[in-house]
């Protein structure tokens, strides 16, 4: 059996794996790093998954010097978001007039692996990483066993193991991470799937707002969204909550199309008539603590193998990309990577540092996918208030964005803005007139005085329920252990 050795391995060449492996070539050190990057598949992938990096996901690329990787790939500056409700636009711009950029996703991974090919002490390799090896000892990460690609090998052939040894193993092998379990075997944490996206790509789609993403709020089923991933390409993703419907095609078509803004309906028939459905899980993972007692000595997780957020804000490879530019930082006062109470210190850091961003972000993500996708009725209050609270303009818009976007950083930030949110939602409630519908025509009328006994009961359940979404969130990122 053949070995190499290198002083870090990284596994999966995604968004996450590349990124590192290219940042970590650029640290200053008496003897440059060797560093291993191995992918199981070096071809452009075809996925429905990160298409939008948010202006916080463009600036963090920028720091680590891999800006130029959003050039040459017909990418669409994204200017902000348009929030669609009963048919009505909300106006989301990007504050000071930042941009964001939309692509095929698999176009951008292959920059990113380019550049890291390029990037010197770099080998990137072809193989599938079976297991990780340990010391039968002490039980610490010594490096990966993996099976390189075979060119014309007939499926099931017997194919030979290579191992891979380094003082640090960084495993970065995505949302169906196969080594996850042991890593942080005694973390305790688990993803918990929320929805399912499916996805069409609609060819010359016009959307409300052009050079924006789009969320169609839908009464029924999760928000639609829709942003340009190329010239002629429109990104449609439905969301779909488990259990998932037997014919999915024909709930898109009855039920979800006819809410979309009409200029989306014809090609989204088109789309449906001739392409493949895709789908994926949207999994929520909550960030554990690495390097301590409860997980693995020598390796660490990174990307969506150890966080991951809804992706209705489009928020993961943003988080993806300061998480490498914070470790980075980190790393450079490291001077011996074998060295595990360093790099153990440098986990425990990186793990608070980041909150800033990434809690931000990954409250956010899952507060707002259970207001826009409201499945009860105090959830649709908050969700109805939650739109009329962007129609508001001024800050109420530039906050919010601010942070999804990944440009402004505060938990207290988002927590001010959501019981906002929750508060107008109940002043809507008593003050704006809602829809009565008398024989299915719109009758809208404020509520009455006798009325109000009864909102009292249900503004009380409005802010429980905001509550129950808001704060066990909070929790899963401040639990220390
Ligand atoms: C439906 C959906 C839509 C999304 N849309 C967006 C969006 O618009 N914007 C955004 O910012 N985020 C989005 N995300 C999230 C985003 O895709 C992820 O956060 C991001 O891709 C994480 O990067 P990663 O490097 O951790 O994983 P990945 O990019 O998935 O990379 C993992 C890599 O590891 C490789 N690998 C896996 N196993 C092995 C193995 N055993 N051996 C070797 N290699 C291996 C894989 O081939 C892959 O190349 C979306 C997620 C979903 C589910």
């Amino acid at each position: 059996m053949s070995t190499a050795t290198y002083d870090v391995l990284v596994v999966g060449a995604g968004v996450a794996g590349s990124a590192l492996a290219h940042a970590l070539s650029t640290l200053r050190r008496p003897k440059p790093l060797r560093i291993c990057l191995i992918e199981r598949s070096l071809a452009e992938p075809d996925r429905i998954v990160g298409e939008l990096l948010q202006p916080g996901g463009v600036a963090a690329l920028q720091h680590l010097g891999m800006g130029a990787c959003l050039d040459g790939i017909d990418a669409i500056p994204v200017h902000g978001y348009c929030v669609v409700l009963n048919g009505k636009p909300v106006h989301i711009p990007y504050p000071d007039a930042k941009e964001g950029r939309s692509f095929h996703h698999g176009r951008f991974i292959q920059a990113l692996r380019a550049k890291a090919k390029k990037a010197s002490g770099v080998d990137v390799v072809e193989a599938t990483v079976s297991e990780l090896i340990e010391c039968p000892k002490t039980g610490r990460v010594l490096g990966v066993r993996a099976a390189r690609k075979q060119d014309g090998a007939s499926e099931g052939s017997a194919v030979e193991k290579e191992s891979f040894f380094a003082d640090l193993t960084v495993v970065a092998d995505g949302c169906f991470s196969n080594f996850r379990s042991t890593v942080l075997a005694g973390a305790g944490v688990k993803p918990e799937t929320k929805s399912h996206f499916v996805g069409v790509v609609l060819e010359d789609a016009r959307l409300p707002m052009s050079q924006h993403g789009t969320v169609v709020l839908v009464e029924g089923h999760g928000p639609v969204l829709l942003y340009q991933i190329a010239q002629h390409d429109t990104r449609m993703l439905v969301d779909l909550k488990v259990p998932l419907p037997s014919d999915i095609k024909e709930v898109i078509l009855s039920e979800i199309a006819p809410q979309l803004p009409s200029s989306l309906q014809e090609p989204v028939r088109t789309a449906l008539a001739k392409d493949r459905l895709r789908r994926m899980p949207n999994s929520f993972l909550p960030p554990a603590e690495q390097g301590g007692q409860h997980t693995k000595e020598g390796v660490f997780l990174l990307g969506d193998s150890w966080n991951m957020r809804h992706p209705l804000t489009g928020g993961g490879m943003t988080v993806a990309l300061n998480d490498v530019v914070m470790l980075k930082e980190l790393l450079t006062h490291v001077d011996d990577l074998s060295d595990w109470r360093q790099v153990s210190r440098v986990l425990h850091r990186w793990h608070w540092s980041r909150k800033r961003f990434a809690s931000t972000i990954n409250i956010l993500s899952v507060a707002l996918y259970d207001l826009f996708g409201a499945d009860d009725e105090c959830l649709g209050v908050l969700r109805t208030g939650c739109f009329k609270y962007f129609e508001l303009g001024g800050d109420c818009v530039r906050g919010p964005v601010s942070m999804l976007s990944g440009l402004e950083q505060s938990t207290v930030l988002l927590a001010r803005h959501f019981f906002a949110v929750a508060f107008y939602a109940i002043w809507v409630m008593f003050t704006h007139p809602r829809d009565l519908r008398v024989a299915e025509k719109p009758v809208y009328a404020r509520p009455r005085l006798d009325e109000y006994p009864l909102l009292l009961l249900k503004c009380i359940q409005v802010f429980w329920t905001a509550c129950v979404v808001f704060l066990p969130l909070v929790w899963t990122e401040i639990r220390w252990w």
